[in-house]
């Protein structure tokens, strides 16, 4: 069994709660529609054009990302600011503890950065009493709930504004309301002094440009824009991938990023930050640094086809796109990713062994490839790593009983004549009353209705019809 059996119990109560199912499938459904609206053809005519581009520039960069790291690095120096480079999520928290303790900084503020949710980066903090404070609204709602992002984009998204007026109830000195218009105001104010007294701003980023060393970030609410430059020193934290070589490059990325997160021809906010203030400039951190994370991704980058995992921009169209996501929600994805970009790379990230169950939590109807903006081939991927699962469990000596079961599939379908009458034994057999509750049949039709097979097989019909000619 790959799955275990709390897992499945969790992912059955998400199915079963129809107050989740409602929240996810019409959000999903409306940022589906956004997105639709944003790249056909009348709106946005050279949109395949585009998503070629953007495949081929995160290919070309990925294999080159040696060079292109070490010219992003020098033109971030040469603005006045450094780049640290983190083998895994610790090395990052060891830096931003051990520069918060030299600078006496006590609290600090962040923006969304998927990155820093991977390495749980908050709780590393505050384990040594650092205090962090997100504050993109979702991810701020999110942490007063002691919950965990349920969609890449949209935090909480499985949250009505009535589970939204309980969390700022039970957590803030404001009066109760369920305007969504005021709790966004409640959060902003609340926010406004913690931007004023935070030490230091952490954000992620998402581009990583190498001719200019900027830190690109696309948001909607302005906070990631106060987040670097109101506290005194600036922290961006990036997966190695965000790497892309040229300015212009922005032209292709920033086109495809916003019509397909959030069906927005830009987002509200697009920010290019490179170095600390300079000179005569009135605003700004006074220090600034990039810390470029690994956390497995050069595990991947060795193999040439699963490395197009790490083109992937965070779009989250995959997600509103896929038929599993949509009905088993973000959480019961084990890591920071959900739907299928998480599928492929928490297993590449952590270990197939860990959850070997995630490829398997695709129908493979290709979707998500069909909306990925740099044409990731998420179904083969998926399918590679099913491979992986199934020799791992043959070396490891899983699986028995689906490894014999597959064998003497093998063996039957060898055999054409044998082939055939097993499976006019079988239908025949399917057919008896309260077959549909025996063994795996039991399992199958309990969440769904079991079809019959039909009184007269494929082949059968075949022959008749041939004979009848
Ligand atoms: S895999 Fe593609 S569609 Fe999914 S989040 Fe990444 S870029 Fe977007």
């Amino acid at each position: 069994m790959l799955m275990k059996p709390e897992q499945e119990e969790q992912i059955r109560r998400t199915v079963d709660n129809p107050k989740i199912q409602l929240a996810v499938y019409s959000a999903t459904a409306r940022l589906k529609e956004k997105r639709e609206e944003a790249v056909a053809s009348e709106a946005l005519p050279e949109y395949q054009e585009l998503r070629t581009q953007a495949n081929r520039i995160k290919k070309h960069t990925l294999e080159n990302l040696d060079v292109y790291l070490e010219e992003f690095e020098a033109n971030v120096e040469a603005h006045g600011g450094k780049v640290i480079y983190a083998r895994n999520g610790a090395e990052v928290a060891d830096f931003i503890l051990g520069l918060a303790r030299e600078r006496g900084v006590r609290m600090l503020v962040k923006s969304k950065s998927m990155t820093t949710e991977e390495i749980h980066l908050n709780q590393r903090l505050e384990h040594h009493h650092l205090e962090a404070v997100e504050t993109d609204l979702g991810e701020y709602i999110i942490q007063l709930a002691h919950d965990r992002p349920y969609h890449i984009v949209a935090p909480a998204v499985h949250m009505t504004r009535q589970d939204v007026a309980d969390v700022f109830e039970k957590n803030l000195a404001d009066p109760r309301t369920e305007e969504p218009e005021k709790q966004a105001m409640i959060a902003r104010r609340n926010l406004r002094e913690k931007f004023l007294a935070a030490g230091i701003g952490i954000s992620g980023a998402n581009f990583l440009v190498a001719d200019s060393g900027a830190v690109c970030i696309v948001e909607n609410e302005g906070n990631a824009r106060l987040t670097t430059t109101a506290p005194p020193i600036h922290i961006a934290v990036a997966g190695l991938e965000k790497m892309i070589p040229r300015a212009r490059d922005l032209a292709v990325f920033l086109k495809l990023l916003g019509r397909s997160g959030t069906g927005q021809l830009l987002t509200v906010y697009t920010s290019f930050l490179s170095g600390p203030r300079r000179g005569r400039e009135a605003d700004g951190p006074g220090e600034f640094y990039v810390v470029l994370m690994d956390n497995g991704r050069t595990r991947l980058l060795a193999d040439a086809e699963k490395r197009q995992s790490l083109y992937c921009i965070r779009c989250g169209a995959c997600l509103n796109a896929c038929p599993v996501y949509r009905k088993i929600g973000g959480h019961n994805y084990p890591g920071a990713y959900s739907g299928p970009i998480g599928a492929i790379i928490t297993p590449q990230y952590e270990g197939i062994a860990k959850d070997p169950w995630l490829p398997f939590a695709s129908s493979l109807c290709g979707a998500c490839a069909e909306v990925c903006p740099v044409k990731i081939d998420i179904p083969k991927i998926l399918l590679d790593l099913r491979k992986e699962v199934v020799e791992d469990r043959a070396v490891h000596g899983g699986g028995f009983v689906e490894r014999k079961a597959f064998q003497m599939y093998g063996w039957l379908m060898r055999r054409p004549k044998l082939y055939a009458m097993a499976g006019r034994i079988a239908a025949k057999m399917a057919r008896l009353p309260g077959a549909a509750s025996i063994g795996p049949a039991a399992k199958w039709g309990s969440v769904r209705e079991v079809t019959l097979p039909a009184r007269k097989s494929f082949r059968d019909q075949w022959r008749e019809r041939e004979k009848s000619k």
